[in-house]
């Protein structure tokens, strides 16, 4: 049998590069994909290939539709189709009540991290279809969905809300077909998004109120996804797996 192929959005760093290492570590074949940060992708590629692990790097902006093509046809080109795929890519944007998030932004944050997640989707599936592959897939969602985030970013809130919603959704409608729709929602988890909001002691602030008072590490968030990846949750599809010390 072939190396199975995983692609994961956004992750240079994060999360993202949690996943990348795991994956990588538990016999995938890692293709990381960045938007801005060439220099952190392309380290993270040869820490993996030092330790014996398969991975790649490629640029592209997740939202735009020419992108993501070009970053799925150029897998199919060079290493095969993929079997398996995390959503990880998301944004936000400056803490803020709503009243004064403008629609320019809430665009921005939807086009990220909902409708990116939906082209990766339906490409991920293309390949998996095509290929007469079983496949799993794994969105990044957030507490926020059930929270909301208020006088921070309802906006990415939403965004994630969206995400619980498509996932349970497309779990159903791909089952019969082979392919698994599961999803993660992390919670307070130290990374450097926090810092793109405005305040980059976010967790160390929050810790105190959640149930194990502390925040999380990205490696906690990463073990969950490349389970539900696995499989060895052969019988999940539609779960949500909530990765946040109890809240
Ligand atoms: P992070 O450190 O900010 O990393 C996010 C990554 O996404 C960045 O590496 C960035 O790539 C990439 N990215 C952003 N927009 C993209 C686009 N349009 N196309 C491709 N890549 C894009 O975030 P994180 O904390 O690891 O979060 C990862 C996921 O977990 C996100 O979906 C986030 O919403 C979710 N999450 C995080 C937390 C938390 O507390 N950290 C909590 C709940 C949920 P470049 O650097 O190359 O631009």
């Amino acid at each position: 049998m072939s190396t199975p192929i995983v692609l994961i959005t956004g992750g240079s760093r994060g999360i993202g590069a949690a996943t990348a290492r795991l994956a990588a570590r538990q016999g995938f074949h890692v293709v990381i994909n960045y938007q801005h940060n060439q220099a952190r992708a392309e380290q993270l590629v040869n820490e993996i290939r030092a330790t014996n692990g398969l991975a790649e790097c490629l640029q592209a902006d997740i939202s735009n539709q020419q992108d993501a093509q070009q970053l799925f046809d150029t897998i199919l080109e060079q290493w095969g189709p993929i079997s398996a795929l995390v959503n990880n890519a998301g944004i936000l944007e400056q803490q803020s009540d709503f009243i004064d998030i403008t629609p320019e932004r809430w665009h921005r944050v939807f086009a990220t991290n909902v409708f990116g997640t939906m082209l990766c989707c339906q490409h991920a599936i293309t390949h998996m279809r095509d290929h007469h592959l079983k496949g799993s897939i794994v969105n990044v969602s957030s507490l926020a969905s059930v929270f909301g985030s208020p006088h921070e970013y309802v906006d990415y809130a939403a965004s994630k809300g969206a995400i619980d919603s498509f996932t349970k959704g497309l779990a159903k409608e791909m089952a019969a077909q082979g392919i698994r729709v599961n999803c993660v929602r992390p919670g307070s988890i130290y990374t450097e998004m926090h810092a793109d909001g405005g305040e980059a002691n976010r967790v160390d602030r929050l810790a105190p109120n959640i149930p194990m008072q502390r925040g999380g590490q990205a490696e906690e968030v990463a073990e969950a996804i490349v389970w539900l990846l696995s499989e060895k949750a052969s019988y999940c599809t539609g779960s949500f797996l909530d990765v946040a010390g109890g809240r």
